[in-house]
């Protein structure tokens, strides 16, 4: 389905932007891997779907690197059809103890880094009349919990800037959505079940059990595929005319 096409995942060496980069590779999508760590294995599991794989180490702090990451995939592949805006990072605090230097970078990586990469990747969209932008928010784009500052802050922001680029596009065969997902267990969820055992002296199954309790009705994580799945229907033909969603994929959480 998307044989020929260029998606640009940010944050693709872990976690959802692994199983996004996967997803779109599995309908025949080149991909274009970005995010720190380790790469040649991420980038094994992608190409084995067959397509053609690049990487740019952009750190989506800097606007600068991340122009240069835009111009290297249009470079590389002529073309970026599909953006994701999934590279994020999390601190918990309450905002008295927020150190100032965190709440920089959550909003530089979880929000401005989405508006930079989107000015950079919107005018090819336009010239050729086509592309997805799909903005990697959360629940916590659509509600708040203590402590997340900074997180909530940032991902609100991405849901409204979705919003903007929907609207400013909404004539075009460009679409802009937010995908919001509740508990992924990836290595950032991990840290937080981690930080909750080590707290309250309880074991690493009681401490998923806890977190998931006190959020998702379902009492499920939702998985990187499940994500994967409705990223490529967004990428779709019958996506055409969904634009400025934010599309939750929660357990239940925001139903609350
Ligand atoms: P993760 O920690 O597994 O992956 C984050 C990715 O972002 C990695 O590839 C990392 O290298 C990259 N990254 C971090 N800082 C970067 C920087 N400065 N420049 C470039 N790349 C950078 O996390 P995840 O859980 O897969 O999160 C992915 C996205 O999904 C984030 O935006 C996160 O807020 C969002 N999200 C996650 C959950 C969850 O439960 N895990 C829920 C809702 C939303």
């Amino acid at each position: 389905m998307l044989k020929g096409k260029t998606a640009l995942v940010t944050g693709s060496t872990s976690g959802i932007g692994l199983g996004l980069a996967k997803a779109l590779a599995a309908q025949g999508a080149n991909i274009v891997m970005n995010g720190f760590g380790d790469i040649e294995g991420p980038k094994a599991e992608i190409a084995a779907f067959g397509v053609s794989v690049s990487y740019h180490g952009a750190d989506m702090s800097k606007p600068a690197e991340i122009e240069a990451m835009v111009r290297h995939a249009e470079s590389h592949f002529g073309a970026v059809d599909i953006l994701v805006n999934n590279a994020g990072i999390q601190h918990v605090a309450r905002i008295e103890d927020f150190p100032p230097e965190r709440w920089d970078a959550i909003l530089a990586i979880n929000l401005s880094s989405a508006f930079h990469a989107s000015r950079f990747v919107l005018p090819g969209m336009r010239s050729r009349n086509w592309g997805r932008i799909l903005n990697l928010a959360s629940v916590h784009g659509l509600v708040a919990s203590a402590e997340k500052s900074a997180y909530v802050a940032a991902k609100h922001g991405l849901v409204g800037l979705t919003k903007v680029t929907a609207l400013e596009n909404a004539t075009t065969g460009v679409t802009c959505n937010a995908i919001c997902p509740g508990w992924v267990l990836t290595p950032l969820v991990q840290k937080q079940v981690d930080a909750k055992a080590a707290l309250l002296g309880i074991s690493n199954a009681e401490a998923t059990a806890l977190l998931l309790g006190e959020k998702e009705p379902s009492l499920q994580f939702t998985t990187p595929d499940e994500l994967g799945a409705l990223a490529v229907f967004l990428c779709s033909a019958a996506g055409n005319n969904v634009r400025g969603v934010a599309w939750n994929m929660d357990g239940g959480w925001a139903a609350q």
